[in-house]
């Protein structure tokens, strides 16, 4: 195998199509697909110091595997990362970047606004192993540093959130995290690598679902974790390779794939995003919509400073509820419900009965999830068609 070289210098459309390739002895243009469970060895010598870590190469898919090391080289280069691990989902690389490093007696503080599975993590699932969590309204600095206590070992947050896109500073919060001897893991799945660079903000962990936007044609579960070479050597390597979080090799080609797209779709789906944005802003069935490219956002200013871009996204509030919000979902015949993001079709979710109906009516209330709420996801079709399939299906709500 022929490796590229290091593409460090080049910006990042280059390194989306380029960096981390390795290419056999056949001379392939695409990246070949690596299908196989294991490795054989020349000798059992060469087996022996491959095993000892003496001898470069593979040597179980549940380890490592070409096309994971391709996927995860060419994001460690997209981040500006020293390292990470591709894992089967994103919600396993969250649980790994969370758990793997803590012990009984730790303490977690994190945004209460975030993906219901990560929530379930935080809330529910540590505790019961002796992690206490705070959660926090993570707008407000002064929350975050009233959380942090003596054994506060990680903080946590996406920016923006889901669903209702607050924007969240990071560099501040990575600051209370220091100071207080945490590290902080951010959650960058909704503002994709192509507008906003948490590690560069001072985060020390970032992680994303590739199952959004890096697969972006809504084929292929995965995630992964990108960090310093310390976080991954001492916390992340031996936790994957015995427990088995592990991407496929075929799910790692096809995401590898979806990268080389990455940044001339998610630039498109932004344009669109905020196209019907401003379509829908001023709409009269609409008593409320939140665009982090728009200046009427709550924390418009904190969007220009730490994100080079909006979103794809979009979260807008129906009038007259749940009735309303689901006539308005019915009627469209373009934008397809689903609650998938990040994809090549516009997709529209209701979260107060989907992705946040665990929690009760008011912890929804709390993080403005009204249940006329509606989350728009932008995908690469006309904006004028979709604009028009929005006005069609308002019409009805
Ligand atoms: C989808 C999502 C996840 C979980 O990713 P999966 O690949 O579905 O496991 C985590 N965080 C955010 C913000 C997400 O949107």
């Amino acid at each position: 195998m022929s490796e590229t070289g290091s593409t460090k210098r080049f910006r990042p459309e280059t390194k989306l199509v380029h960096s981390g390739a390795l290419r056999s002895q056949f001379g392939e243009t695409s990246e070949a697909l690596f299908l196989t469970q294991g490795f054989i060895y020349d000798s059992a010598e060469q087996c022996e110091a491959r095993f000892k870590g003496e001898d470069p190469g593979f040597l179980y898919s549940r380890f490592s595997n070409p096309n994971i090391s391709m996927f995860e080289r060419r994001m460690i280069e997209l981040e500006g990362a020293e390292a990470a691990r591709a894992t089967a989902t994103g919600m396993a690389a969250v649980t790994t970047a969370i758990l793997a490093p803590l012990k009984a007696g730790d303490h977690v503080v994190a945004a209460k606004a975030m993906f219901g599975s990560c929530r379930y993590v935080v809330e529910d699932l540590l505790p019961r192993y002796g992690i206490q969590s705070t959660l926090v309204d993570g707008l407000d600095l002064d929350q975050w540093k009233r959380a942090m206590q003596p054994n506060t070992k990680t903080c946590f947050l996406e920016s923006p959130t889901n669903p209702t896109l607050d924007v969240l500073d990071i560099q501040s919060i990575a600051e209370i995290a220091h100071k207080g001897g945490a590290r902080l893991i951010v959650d960058n799945v909704f503002a994709t690598p192509i507008w906003q660079s948490p590690l560069s903000l001072g985060a020390d962990v970032v992680i994303y679902s590739a199952t959004k936007h890096i697969d972006g044609q809504g084929r292929c579960l995965g995630g992964i974790i990108l960090s310093s070479e310390a976080f991954i050597a001492e916390h992340i390597h031996n936790f994957m390779r015995q427990t088995g979080p592990s991407m496929s090799p075929f799910n790692a080609w096809v995401l590898l794939k979806g990268l080389e797209t990455l940044g001339v779709r998610v630039r498109a789906q932004t344009e669109t995003a905020a196209k019907v944005a401003n379509a829908l802003a001023s709409h009269p069935k609409i008593s409320r919509l939140i665009y982090p490219g728009r200046a009427d956002h709550p924390q418009a200013a904190l969007v220009k400073k730490q994100m080079r871009a909006g979103s794809t996204l979009i979260g807008f509030e129906v009038k007259g509820g749940k009735a309303a919000a689901f006539r308005c979902l019915n009627a469209l015949q373009i934008s397809r419900i689903s609650n998938n993001l990040g994809d090549a079709k516009s997709l529209v979710t209701h979260p107060a009965t989907t992705t946040h109906q665990r929690l009760t009516p008011e912890a929804r209330a709390e993080l403005g999830i009204s249940e006329g709420f509606i989350r728009f996801s932008a995908g690469l079709e006309h904006a004028d068609d979709l604009i028009e399939d929005f006005a069609q299906a308002l019409e009805k709500a």
